[in-house]
């Protein structure tokens, strides 16, 4: 019994996979989108859980918005590691994370949970 809380944002980066059917991928971009999801057990007095907003701003703060990802992470800027790597940044403030999805495009997308 509880809740699920969910925040998504989208936020534009640059990267290319090191590793790529042999060789490095050539650099472009992507309006990546990402998608936290939290679990909670209980309400505070204002019937509220985990505060959208707070969550949002965090979110916000921790997510790599007009950068290149490759000077960043320290692998392989894929889908699958942006996901691993955001789930322990947000998992140092919310420990109740259940898992994060990350959209590299419309069709092709990752989650990552423990
Ligand atoms: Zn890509």
């Amino acid at each position: 019994m509880g809740w699920k809380i969910r925040v998504k944002r989208n936020f534009n980066a640059a990267h290319y996979l090191t590793d790529y059917r042999g060789g490095p991928e050539p650099l472009h971009g992507h309006t990546w989108q990402v998608e936290v999801y939290l679990k909670a057990d209980s309400l505070d007095k204002g019937g509220i859980s985990i505060d959208f907003i707070e969550l949002d701003n965090y979110l916000k703060k921790i997510l790599p918005d007009y950068s290149l990802l490759n000077d960043i992470l320290p692998f392989s800027p894929s889908a699958e590691n942006l996901a691993k790597w955001l789930y322990d940044r947000l998992k140092e403030k919310y420990p109740e994370i259940e898992k994060v999805v990350v959209w590299e495009t419309e069709r092709y997308g990752t989650e990552y949970c423990e």
